[in-house]
């Protein structure tokens, strides 16, 4: 029995036997082409392009799936459709006399290659994208099939080096009920589609694809984020009684939806969602959120070759609001800088990005960015409940040069004799420590406040976010985050201002019981947290307060654990 710890992309359960799926090898051989054969490859060349659009084209008049699904397969299009890439296939061809094929996995390896590299984040969980259009147009030109999973067998698992989406959208559709993969990270496109299919996975397993054979036992157990191969007999029994504890809750779980978010003790809690990609935009109103809590507007960008101009976000913001209404979303001006610096930015390259221009520092940085998304977001404003939140706020300043300009762009738009909401409550995120020991001077002046966990404790710790070597220092319950989110909500009190959460912590099962007996009842999750999120919720009682009255700066770590993972755990795990 061998045990190895990754990261959940999609929590689940699931108990069945290991099937690899090998990376494809492409049978590609290396020979220089006759100057005469030119006109062939570069026929074999577009034939596969238009076969492979062709392809992605029906699939997307037919698709029945997410949304999330669509619009990766449009960024597929995009893939294709880039000249600059083309032209490097096509000056491998004509200048190095490859075959078309070999052009293709050449480029195709490259680029992939040098997007996994790149520091930055963003972009080097783009890398599978590439990897995925260049497989597609490697089977078109070769002739040879990629794996095939019609004759998959139930209670399979998949284990594989790294899903790319393509693979995930085959494995729902092959109805394929979980995978691992010894690479991935939660935010890539794949680690995307994989939540909205709702396949349990696990990633990020050091060595896994080697330690598996086809046929072993597997326990893929994507709530602590392990994989178990061959497990022994007392494990597999443990874990035949958690799959039907859990088997039971899921079934649960969707009927939860029609209850009203209040807390056994009868705490209404207002439970919203997080969204990232518009295409996500069905789910709210389906889980039966009250509405958006944080709409990441910079993902916008993701797989787009301009900058989005002021209609096209107007569109896309009264799009949203109109659709969650009556409920409100909390749109977040763009957070580029950072791990999501666009390449359509020309922003000087900084040793310390996340120290750097980022979040409301780039918007201020760039007011001709800035401006077109604020007057889009203005007219918008007509359209429903939108309320604007500025990221990265340090203090007070960042918030009035901010609101400022919101002002500026009003009273132009007013001059041109464009509609536009007169009214648009203004908030800042709480992820600087800062702003947090700040928090009563900014609940002065904005409308409201939403705490970004996700950089608060990077910030609060001086840990990079990203960094999985430095995963036993990013201690989300650490006192100092505890205490910093007690401040905020008590600023946020005393001046009659909403404090929510928004950042990831609001989404793990483990933390939230804390974070209500803590006082907070504005909650904003990742869809895929939202029924688990609820189902907690429902079971916290009044004794949770008591519990968790003392939990904050004054006490120690030790005791902070203790609270969380065994005098809390009924809460979150019964
Ligand atoms: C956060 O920092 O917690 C947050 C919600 O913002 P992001 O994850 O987009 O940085
Ligand atoms: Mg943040």
């Amino acid at each position: 029995m061998l045990s190895i710890n990754g990261l959940v992309i999609r929590s689940g359960l699931r108990v069945g036997v290991a099937r690899r799926i090998k990376a494809q090898v492409w049978d590609v051989a290396p020979r220089r082409i006759d100057p005469a054969e030119l006109e062939k490859e570069y026929q074999a060349l577009n034939d596969a392009l238009a076969h492979i659009e062709a392809e992605i084209d029906l699939h997307l008049q037919q698709f029945q799936g997410p949304d999330s699904d669509r619009e990766i397969l449009k960024s597929h299009l995009l893939i294709l459709r880039d000249p600059e890439l083309l032209k490097q296939v096509k000056s491998a061809v004509s200048d190095n006399l490859e075959s078309a094929a070999q052009a293709v996995q050449r480029v195709f390896a490259g680029i992939t290659r040098s997007f996994r590299n790149l520091p930055n984040d963003f972009f080097a969980q783009r890398a599978s994208d590439y990897s995925d259009v260049g497989h597609r147009l490697l089977a078109a030109l070769t002739g040879q099939e990629q794996e095939d999973l019609a004759d998959w067998q139930p209670g399979q698992i998949a284990v594989l080096n790294e899903a790319t989406p393509s693979q995930v959208s085959a494995f729902a559709r092959h109805n394929i009920p979980a995978y691992c993969a010894q690479q991935g990270s939660f935010t890539s496109h794949a680690s995307i589609l994989t939540r909205s299919l709702n396949i349990p996975a696990v990633v990020a397993l050091p060595g896994l694809y080697d330690k598996v054979q086809d046929g072993d036992a597997l326990i893929l157990d994507a709530i602590d984020g392990k994989v178990i191969i061959a497990p022994d007999q007392p494990t597999l029994l443990l874990y035949a009684e958690l799959l039907e504890k859990y088997r039971e809750q899921e079934s649960q779980e969707q009927k939860l939806s029609s209850l009203p978010v209040q807390t056994a003790a009868g705490r209404q809690i207002s439970l919203r969602c997080n969204l990232d990609l518009l295409t996500d935009l069905d789910q709210p109103a389906r889980l039966g959120a009250a509405g958006i809590g944080l709409y990441r507007t910079e993902f916008l960008y993701l797989g787009k070759d301009e900058l989005p101009p002021e209609d096209l976000q107007y569109q896309i913001y009264r799009q949203v609001a109109e659709k969650v209404a009556p409920h409100s979303v909390i749109l977040r001006t763009f957070d580029l800088g950072g791990d999501k610096l666009s390449h359509l930015i020309p922003a000087a390259p900084e040793a310390n990005p996340y120290l750097g221009c980022r979040g409301i520092r780039f918007s201020l940085a760039y007011p001709e960015i800035f401006r077109v998304q604020i007057r889009a977001v203005l007219r918008a404003g007509l359209h429903g409940r939108i309320q604007l939140m500025f990221p990265m706020v340090a203090d007070l300043k960042d918030f009035l040069a901010a609101q400022k300009i919101v002002e500026d762009c009003r009273a132009e738009l007013l001059a041109e004799g464009v509609e536009c909401a007169s009214e648009l409550p203004l908030g800042v995120m709480i992820e600087i420590p800062s702003a947090a020991l700040c928090a009563e001077e900014l609940a002065r002046h904005c409308d409201f406040m939403s705490i970004g966990t996700n950089d608060l404790v990077q910030y609060t710790l001086a840990t990079d976010r990203n960094n999985s070597a430095l995963t036993p220092y990013y201690v989300t319950h650490h006192p100092a985050v505890v205490q910093l989110l007690k401040t905020t909500l008590a600023a946020g009190r005393k001046y009659g201002k909403p404090v929510s959460i928004c950042g990831e912590m609001a989404s793990q099962p483990e933390y939230l019981p804390l974070l209500i007996g803590l006082g907070f009842t504005d909650l904003s999750v990742n869809p895929a947290s939202f029924l688990p999120c609820k189902r907690i919720i429902l079971r916290c009682d009044a004794a949770l307060d008591d519990l968790c009255q003392n939990a904050g700066a004054t006490c120690s770590l030790a005791a902070l654990e203790e609270l969380i993972y065994q005098k809390l755990k009924p809460y979150y795990h019964p």
